[in-house]
C-alpha cells in the first residue's frame, strides 16, 4: 500500500468515529443523522430553502425533502414565504429545535481528545494537509462548497514569508498561522475565481 492509500484507511477509521457518534446522538435526540444535520444548520445560520440544505449536507434534494417533511411533523421546523421569492418557501427553526441543538455534541470527545494528542507543530501540519485536502475535494465536486479560508476573498497566504504566522485575514486585520486555518467560518466570502487560483498558488509556497 501506498501512504495515500495509508491516508485513506486513517481517514475511513475517523469517519467510522463520526458515523457512530452521528447514530448515538440520532438515538438521543430522537431524529436522523440526515435530520439532526439539517436542524443544526437551520439554528446555526438561519433559515434557508430545501435545495440550499440539500447542497450544504451533500444530500439530493429528495432526501433532503423527506427529513423536512419529518422535521415539520416533529415540530422542529417550519415553512414561511421567502421574503425575496413570493412563489418559494424558506425553512425556519423553531425554538424546540434550539432547544434540541443545545443539547446535542457537535463533536465527539474521543475524537476532540485525539486532537489533543497532536503537538502543536502536528496540528498545524495536519490543518494544512486537510485544508488542501477538502479544498482539491470541493473542486472535483465531491464536497459541497466550503467556508474555508483558502476561498475567502479576506485571505491573503504567505503574507508575512518565514513568520510563525505567515498568512493574514484582511476581514480581522490580523497575522495567523497554518493552525488558525478556517474550514468553516461565518465571515467568509467567496473570492472570484481567478483570486482564489493565485491565492492557492501562493499558499503551496514551500516557504509557508
Ligand atoms: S474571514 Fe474567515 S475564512 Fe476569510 S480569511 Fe478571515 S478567517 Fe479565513
Amino acid at each position: 500500500m501506498t501512504a495515500r492509500d495509508h491516508i485513506a484507511v486513517g481517514l475511513a477509521k475517523i469517519g467510522m468515529v463520526l458515523r457512530s457518534h452521528a447514530w448515538r446522538q440520532a438515538e438521543a435526540t430522537g431524529l436522523t443523522p440526515t435530520q439532526a444535520q439539517i436542524l443544526v444548520h437551520l439554528v446555526r445560520r438561519g433559515p434557508a430553502r430545501v435545495s440550499a440544505l440539500a447542497d450544504e449536507i451533500a444530500v439530493s434534494q429528495p432526501t433532503a425533502s423527506d427529513a423536512v417533511a419529518a422535521l415539520i411533523r416533529k415540530g422542529h421546523v417550519e415553512k414561511r414565504a421567502d421574503p425575496d421569492d413570493g412563489r418559494a418557501a424558506k425553512l425556519h427553526a423553531k425554538a424546540t429545535a434550539k432547544r434540541t441543538v443545545a443539547r446535542m455534541e457537535v463533536w465527539p470527545d474521543a475524537l476532540l481528545e485525539a486532537a489533543h494528542v497532536l503537538d502543536p507543530i502536528e496540528q498545524s501540519a495536519f490543518l494544512k494537509g486537510l485544508t488542501k485536502m477538502i479544498r482539491t475535494l470541493q473542486v472535483s465536486g465531491a464536497v459541497p462548497v466550503q467556508r474555508m479560508c483558502v476561498t475567502c476573498q479576506y485571505f491573503r497566504p504567505n503574507q508575512y514569508p518565514g513568520a510563525a504566522e505567515p498568512h493574514h485575514c484582511a476581514f480581522v486585520n490580523a497575522a495567523f498561522g497554518n493552525a488558525d486555518l478556517r474550514l468553516d467560518c461565518g465571515d467568509h466570502v467567496e473570492a472570484a475565481a481567478a483570486t482564489q487560483e493565485k491565492a492557492w498558488a501562493r499558499f503551496n509556497r514551500a516557504s509557508a
